[in-house]
């Protein structure tokens, strides 16, 4: 990193950040920055595109650290606001599987993306949260059920302090161009190589 020397007049900012590549950690690394958030007051909203069929641990930690963050009042409050909703929302928006492929991608995993996008891009203009996280959107990008150029318009366009986390491989170039920080998960090696299966706490 070359001059990180502040610059006040864009040292708060909201940022775009991208979870790729092929190993693990995108999904778990954003649900990491969203508990973070959280602590700091933040409103946190969780897009899970494709995802639906499996009930990941996530979906209960979320549901009970909303409660608790409501208990906790304007205690975390550290952010500009006097009285922030102390929000901490996860939602499933797809199905869990997904027939791609041209012709044989099922309308109906279109139409759940479309309305997820619908959704999400409403979430991340209206200003209500401070952090969005798209999860798997990228997947649903690269099997082309939704235009990069569509997500990025949405991105360009959103209020200044909101943060947004695409996660999935494969992140379109045009994305990469347009987020501030990109990561690139690195396989060196995963136990499913190994025939074990997915681990309860660990991938689900
Ligand atoms: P996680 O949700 O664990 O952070 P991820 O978001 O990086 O994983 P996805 O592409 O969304 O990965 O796939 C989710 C599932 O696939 C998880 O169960 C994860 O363990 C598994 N997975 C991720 N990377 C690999 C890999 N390189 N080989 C096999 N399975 C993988
Ligand atoms: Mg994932």
């Amino acid at each position: 990193m070359s001059d990180p020397t502040p610059n006040p007049e864009t040292a708060r900012r909201g940022l775009v950040l991208i979870n790729t590549g092929p190993g693990k950690g995108k999904t778990t690394a954003a649900l990491g920055t969203a508990f973070r958030a959280a602590g700091n007051g933040m409103r946190v909203l969780i897009l899970q595109f494709l995802k639906g069929s499996w009930h990941y641990g996530e979906l209960d930690s979320a549901a009970a650290l909303n409660a608790a963050l409501d208990e906790a009042g304007s205690a975390l409050n550290k952010t500009d606001r006097p009285a922030p909703a102390h929000n901490f929302v996860i939602r499933q928006l797809g199905r869990g599987f997904v027939k791609i492929g041209g012709a044989e991608t099922d309308p109906e995993d279109i139409r759940l993306v479309e309305a997820a996008w619908a959704q999400a891009a409403a979430a991340i203009l209206s200003g209500e949260w401070d952090l969005v996280v798209l999860d798997e959107i990228n997947y649903a990008i690269g099997y082309k059920m939704l235009a990069a150029e569509a997500v990025a318009d949405v991105l360009r366009q959103r209020p200044q302090m909101v943060h947004v986390i695409l996660t999935g491989r494969n992140a379109h170039p045009l994305l990469v161009e347009l987020a501030d920080t990109v990561t690139e998960m690195r396989e060196v090696k995963h136990a499913y190589q190994r025939g074990i299966l997915a681990q309860r706490g660990i991938e689900f």
